[in-house]
């Protein structure tokens, strides 16, 4: 029988209930579940041992067709359908300590849910223990220190809200709705990267709960191994239950929008981004989108961020503006936080997406010319280049477990739609994304692990010199592989 069906005719056979969890095991006499273990075995969950995980929780413990079980499930990607045996909503570092407890024990599959970003579904799981972190989102700015500490399941624009009210920002991503706790610990690229350095460059300390079931503080002077592996090296060590941050001044008016260009131009367009993406200021962001505009067809969108001196936004982008002449200029003062939520609702939860990236360290004329051939006019089809370099490429690459410290920019390649697909459409979806890669990977010099955690040789290659340190920070946090649903570092001494 197939894991799926396993579990659907489990439920079918009275496994679920409309009751809270706590009722339904007190009612039933506690009844026995089906589960999947780490390694994808089949199990049986002891219904007395799930109620007094149940007990031993502040949060609620959530079985299949619970309120609240299918929300808790449903992550970004409205591709992914899975069903995890329990979902634990974790209200605190207690909750999140019992329940990789009872994991680790049974040596059950389990996924942590953030912000739900996952484009692959890594925080969810078909069988196993997935902790729900949605409910730990308090933010606590400290003015003096210009430090914040964020909940382990915050998202990235309630780290924006809270620091502007002070006038304090640090790198965040593009969607406010990603969470803190996957972008961080991924790396973090962001309308602010370039002048104070990825997210994780910005991580000063964090608590994570390991899967020993023990809550530990992490800083530079703590635990400073598992604080370097936490800077890049993902979900592989333990939950994060908070995450500390620097802050920095920062105006709360930028001078942002769009810089458009019809399709004729976008040679030119491109040429520029590769002659001066180098050489910019730190303030200035320029991530590129190749698109298809309803009533307009292709172009080439430039979104710049100036985060300096207003005064000197104007000649920054007036080479810019020189390329060709723009379709369209929105470039106007705006507030930070404020448009970090521009791309919220094109970006909403239960988008379909199938994407490819890696990160462009050449940006050259023939990648120029491959991108314009290979990109496709159609509504649902972009390619994007999310810029790097500025501060982020003045840190070694060992300095932070998060490597790559000489991309020019990353690119990807996605269709992204809303309505639900036949199964003939996301199949031609998902081999248009895959046969653009393979003409367009030959110019990527490995990938964000972030975008792209399914490839298991390509992520010891990607980590370089950084792999042989984080498989001995993972063989001493995790080295039963219990925090596998991630671009996964695998532990020798298990
Ligand atoms: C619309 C969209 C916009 C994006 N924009 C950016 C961007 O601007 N910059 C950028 O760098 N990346 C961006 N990303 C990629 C993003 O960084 C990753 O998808 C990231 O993993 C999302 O984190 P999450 O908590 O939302 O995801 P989840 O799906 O909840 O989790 C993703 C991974 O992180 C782990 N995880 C999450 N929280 C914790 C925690 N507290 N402790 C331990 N492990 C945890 C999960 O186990 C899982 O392996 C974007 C993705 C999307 C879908």
């Amino acid at each position: 029988m197939k894991r799926r069906d396993f579990f659907r005719s489990a439920a079918a056979a009275g496994f679920v209930s409309m009751l809270p969890a706590k009722q339904l095991f007190a009612l039933t006499g506690a009844t026995d579940m089906p589960a999947v273990t780490a390694s994808g075995g089949e199990t049986t969950l002891e219904g007395a041992a799930v109620q007094e995980l149940a007990d031993s929780m502040r949060g609620a413990l959530l079985t299949a067709g619970e309120p609240g079980y299918d929300h808790s499930r449903a992550i970004w990607n409205g591709m992914i359908d899975k069903r995890p045996a329990l979902i634990a909503r974790c209200e605190g570092a207690a909750d999140v300590s019992h329940a990789l407890t009872f994991a680790r024990e049974r040596n059950l599959l389990v996924s942590v849910r953030g912000g739900g970003h996952s484009i692959s579904g890594k925080s969810v799981c078909e069988g196993g223990l997935m902790l729900d972190l949605s409910n730990m989102n308090s933010v606590r700015v400290d003015r003096a220190n210009k430090t914040a500490r964020a909940d382990g399941g915050c998202l990235e624009g309630d780290i924006d809200h809270e620091g502007a009210m002070h006038g304090l920002a640090t790198t965040g991503g593009i969607v406010s709705h990603t969470g803190a706790g996957g972008l961080t610990t991924g790396g973090g690229f962001g309308r602010l990267c370039r002048k104070y350095g990825m997210a994780c460059d910005n991580f000063i300390g964090a608590d994570i709960v390991t899967v020993d079931g023990a809550l530990r503080h992490v800083s530079d002077d703590e635990n400073p191994e598992l604080m370097w592996a936490l800077r890049g090296g993902g979900s592989n060590f333990g939950v994060v239950t908070a995450l500390e941050y620097q802050l920095h001044e920062q105006q709360p008016m930028v001078i942002a929008g769009d810089i458009k260009f019809a399709w004729k131009d976008a040679h030119a367009a491109l040429m520029f981004y590769a002659e001066h993406g180098n050489d910019m200021p730190d303030e200035l962001n320029l991530n590129v989108m190749l698109v298809t505009v309803p009533d307009v067809g292709r172009v080439v969108s430039f979104e710049a961020v100036w985060s300096g001196d207003p005064s000197k936004a104007d000649s920054v982008l007036a080479p810019l503006r020189k390329v060709a002449t723009p379709i369209a200029d929105t470039v106007a003062p705006a507030p930070y936080a404020k448009f970090q939520q521009r791309l919220d609702n094109s970006n909403r939860h239960g988008v379909r997406m199938y994407m490819k990236s890696g990160l462009v360290n050449n940006y050259t004329e023939d990648l120029v010319r491959e991108v314009q051939e290979v990109h496709r006019e159609s509504p649902i089809y972009a390619i994007f280049f999310m810029q790097s370099g500025g501060a982020v490429n003045r840190r070694a690459p060992t300095d932070t477990a998060f490597p790559y410290r000489s991309a020019h920019s990353n690119m990807m390649v996605w269709n992204q739609w809303f309505e639900l697909e036949t199964d003939e459409e996301r199949a031609e979806r998902i081999g248009n994304v895959r046969a653009d890669w393979e003409r367009l990977r030959k110019h990527t010099h490995g990938f964000y692990v972030n975008l792209n955690d399914e490839d298991a040789a390509g992520t010891h290659a990607n980590y370089g010199k950084n792999y042989p340190r984080l498989v001995r920070v993972k063989n001493q946090y995790d080295p039963s592989n219990l925090m596998r649903l991630n671009a996964n570092i695998e532990p020798t001494n298990s």
